[in-house]
């Protein structure tokens, strides 16, 4: 490619609204243009990024044996609607109509539609395992995109989705899916954790999300550097129980905006992360008659994660809260909102709150809580000050660096990561929902053992520059860099042996399949060198008379902190 036929245009100053390092320089360098809130145009510069993303993806999906197709961005809403989530899901997801008033879905993921093929498609256990993936548009009505294209609202997923006769030939194709995926991340040269992973309101027991490591991460993770323990601070939060803090010293502090707070201010209010406040409580109020005997009991749930699909529950239900509380037990969280309680977010009550014996509802406590009055909410609660059940008590603490590891084998670290990628086992949530069998060898129809394994692919790119960057700008590494080399040639308007040289150079390179782009835009040294530090292209080759007459070329990689002198002969071996 050449510079002058290609599109470059970069910025000075990055705009207000970036908060993050990746996002500052994908704007800067020109990689992505914003068009509205969470929405982008992928600018040429960007695009050959994605593309080189999604080219290593394809490759190793088709490797691991998963199948390429393509399903529409826009689905009917009667698909959803047999899975109950057109109604479940909340604003996130995208809902419109057409010119007939019927109502539609723009995706933010694909179980319905592949579902829907696997019942009409794979009739017999023969057809089985399968595994179809797209790399497709998807739409997420996030309740605050931002940091660029990290959490945009339409951006880049790709999805897969495994079928399998039970639940041990699953667990192979996850395995599978898990080993594709340390190997994409891998050759994607991004430094990453896979870590266990909440698995929310699809349930089931196996979740892992790759986190690329990150101090801007919304999601923190501990692990145990001396052994496989790694897991999403969410799920080793919920295995140990319940908060330590002192009762006596929680706070009670008020919302800044009354009635419209959401996750985010009170996380923000109490000094939290997101990802801290993911949990909640899920309270019970009795109503009781004269004689004390439960007439009535509802079931609240307070304070969900603000980009959960729960999120409605809470607008409906938390309104009008008063009266005492328990804590809800499992059976009846079910009842109420169908869903494991592995999501629900911190809470709030007045009185001190008694644990049910159930480990698993007590397992949903927090270190921070609400109050029992709107907008209010206490920080420094000690949940588990009355707690009836000795034996719970030993493993009740927030996790903390140093910690010891869950397997006793050393002790826990923390770090930030941001998520691009998450395997997930279904199990026949989708295909009981939408009765999608296929005839196993006695001839009697069983439902699909499912898994959906996503990665974001438009996110690596964030991912990537915040891993990888330094004052002067983006250092891509070289398997999805833009351009793997620059050549600068310097002054090649006025010298015809500089242009000879550059232009050979170039050809010799293209033909060995390396991605190079010769700058023959005529700027300025300084003005070119910053131009690619801030694009960061792997490798910079400078071409000028002076160099020439001595047969040499300066050569620097983007991490080197000065250029060396390399003989003109020598560079297509050195770049090889
Ligand atoms: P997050 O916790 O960041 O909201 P998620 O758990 O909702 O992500 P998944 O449903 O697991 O996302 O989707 C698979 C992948 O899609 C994620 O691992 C992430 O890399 C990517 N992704 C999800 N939401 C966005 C978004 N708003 N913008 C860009 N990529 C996204
Ligand atoms: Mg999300
Ligand atoms: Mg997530
Ligand atoms: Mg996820």
């Amino acid at each position: 490619m050449k510079a002058s036929q290609f599109f470059v245009s970069t910025l000075k100053e990055a705009p207000a609204d970036a908060e993050v390092v990746s996002h500052k320089l994908m704007m800067r360098a020109g990689m992505i243009k914003r068009l509205g809130a969470g929405i982008y145009n992928y600018m040429p510069m960007g695009l050959r990024v994605i593309r080189k993303v999604e080219g290593i993806i394809r490759e190793e999906m088709n490797r691991a044996g998963a199948v390429e197709l393509l399903m529409p961005v826009v689905q009917p809403a009667e698909l959803w609607q047999e899975t109950g989530r057109f109604d479940k899901m909340g604003p996130e997801l995208l809902r419109v109509k057409d010119r007939h008033g019927r109502d539609f879905i723009i995706q933010p993921t694909s179980e319905e539609v592949i579902t829907d093929i696997a019942r009409l498609e794979l009739r017999s256990y023969k057809q089985l395992p399968k595994n179809f993936y797209h790399i497709q548009t998807k739409f997420r009505d996030e309740r605050r995109p931002r940091f660029g294209i990290m959490r945009g609202r339409e951006f880049t997923m790709k999805d897969a989705y495994s079928f399998d006769r039970d639940v041990e030939s699953a667990g192979r194709s996850y395995e599978n899916m898990f080993q594709a995926y340390c190997k994409i991340f891998d050759r994607l040269g991004l430094e990453y954790r896979a870590v266990a992973a909440d698995t929310g309101a699809i349930g089931g027991d196996r979740s892992h999300e790759f986190q690329v490591i990150a101090e801007t991460g919304e999601d923190a993770i501990v692990y145990c550097p001396t052994s496989d323990y790694a897991a999403n601070i969410e799920l080793a939060e919920a295995l140990p129980l319940l908060a330590q803090r002192g009762a006596a010293g929680a706070a009670l502090v008020k919302t800044p905006t009354p009635g419209k707070s959401t996750c985010e201010d009170v996380a923000a209010l109490l000094g939290l992360s997101l990802s801290q406040t993911v949990k909640s409580l899920v309270l019970a109020t009795d109503e009781l008659n004269e004689h004390g005997e439960i007439i009535k009991t509802q079931v609240w749930l307070l304070l969900v994660r603000g980009d959960h699909e729960l999120n409605e529950v809470k607008a409906g239900k938390v309104e009008g809260l008063k009266g005492g509380f328990r804590f809800a037990t499992v059976g009846e969280i079910d009842a109420h909102f169908g869903c494991k309680p592995g999501y629900l977010g911190p809470i709030g009550l007045k009185q001190p709150v008694k644990i049910v014996a159930d480990r698993t509802v007590a397992q949903m406590s927090d270190f921070v809580c609400g109050a029992n009055e709107a907008d209010y909410h206490y920080t420094g609660a000690n949940w588990g000050r009355d707690l009836p059940e000795p034996d719970l008590v030993a493993d009740i603490r927030n996790v903390v660096a140093g910690d010891p590891s869950p397997d006793g084998k050393g002790v826990l670290a923390i770090q930030r990561g941001i998520e691009v990628g998450h395997v997930f086992y279904l199990g026949t949530k989708y295909s009981a929902a939408m009765n999608a069998t296929f005839l196993d060898e006695t001839g009697k129809p069983k439902p699909f053992e499912m898994g959906c394994y996503g990665i974001g692919v438009t996110r690596i790119l964030g991912a990537a520059i915040e891993q990888n960057h330094d004052e002067r700008g983006i250092i891509w590494p070289d398997a999805i860099a833009p351009f793997t080399v620059v050549i600068c040639p310097i002054g090649m308007d006025r010298s015809e042996e500089v242009k000879a040289a550059a232009t050979k150079l170039y050809d010799e390179l293209l033909a060995l399949g390396i991605d190079v782009l010769l700058d023959d835009r005529g700027e300025r040294p300084g003005a070119m060198f910053a131009d690619w530090e801030l694009i960061g292209a792997p490798h910079r080759v400078v071409l000028s008379d002076r160099g020439l007459k001595e047969g040499q070329v300066e050569y620097q990689g983007r991490r080197d902190a000065e250029a060396s002198k390399l003989a003109l002969g020598d560079v297509v071996a050195h770049l090889k």
